[in-house]
């Protein structure tokens, strides 16, 4: 099983991410923050922060699908391949209670009990590093079996932004022997397929945002540590939805926390959904 610490380099942030932002990522930024509101103006329920999370993903998929035939690049990533799930994964509390109930309809809570004291016994996580050190730390993801995802369909959007036009390179990192940067006939599709990530960093940025304008911290949280808290508490989301600070422990340490001013970019004007 691989977990040990290479340099990567996924799961880090440019470091002027946060600030650098141009008109068009604004735009999308922008975009996702008033879906957001619009879909939380229904009240405060688990099921309405399910629903943010799902078209949150679907929206996200279908820009992606898009950004892809215009370009012409065909991905390799296919059902068995798993390298990208032993990478840091981020999320969002509404994704990662997303995927918890997705797994309570269809897990007893044997199995998921059992599922979540494996995880735990499995040595360190990335949760326990911050967020630079987290960039270069292989950990298989607490849903991964037999190489596959145990949720893919709910997957979080940072999984959705992790893409491939060559299984090898892919290989190569996770296992450690990573020699060469790649094919360089291949460059003008790797700018393609980074631009996914960028573009599902953005489209959590405005889910953030969102959250961030009805009072909730934009809380940017380690997938598989948050989703070990949502399984042992069965409350964890009525206490998130009371704005308690269910998932401290699997917030990411280190890095840029934008202030008031930041997110008020993103804002809808008065008189919009809020
Ligand atoms: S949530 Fe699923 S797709 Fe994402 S890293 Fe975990 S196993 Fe892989």
């Amino acid at each position: 099983m691989i977990e040990r610490t290479v340099k990567t380099g996924f799961g880090a942030r440019e470091p002027d991410f946060y600030e650098d932002l141009s008109d068009w990522e604004i735009e999308i930024v922008k975009a996702q923050c008033s879906k957001t509101l619009a879909a939380l103006s229904k009240g405060k329920s688990l099921a309405g922060v399910i629903e943010v999370a799902r078209k949150t993903a679907d929206s996200a998929d279908r820009l992606l699908e898009k950004i892809l035939a215009k370009n012409r690049v065909a991905l390799v990533c296919k059902i068995g391949c798993d390298y990208c799930c032993y990478l840091p994964v981020d999320a969002t509390p509404p994704g990662v209670l997303r995927v918890a109930a997705f797994l309570r309809s269809q897990m007893d809570g044997a199995a998921l009990s059992h599922m979540a004291r494996r995880f735990s016994d499995s040595g360190p996580k990335p949760y326990t590093l911050d967020q630079d050190e987290r960039a270069g730390f292989l950990a298989p993801c607490i849903l991964l079996r037999d190489r596959q995802c145990l949720a893919y369909g709910a997957r979080p959007l940072s999984c959705r932004g992790y893409n491939s036009i060559d299984v090898e390179l892919c290989r190569s990192v996770v296992e450690g022997h990573r020699t060469e940067r790649g094919d360089p006939s291949k460059i003008a599709q790797w700018r393609v397929v980074f631009h996914l990530g960028k573009v599902m960093e953005l489209i959590n940025l405005g889910m953030l945002a969102g959250l961030y304008r009805v009072g909730y911290a934009p809380a940017r949280l380690d997938f598989s540590a948050a989703l070990l808290i949502s399984l042992k508490d069965p409350d964890a989301a009525e206490k998130w939805l009371e704005r308690e600070e269910v998932f401290s422990g699997a917030q990411i340490r280190g890095g840029p926390e934008p202030g008031p001013r930041f997110w008020s970019r993103f804002m809808p004007e008065e008189g919009g959904p809020s």
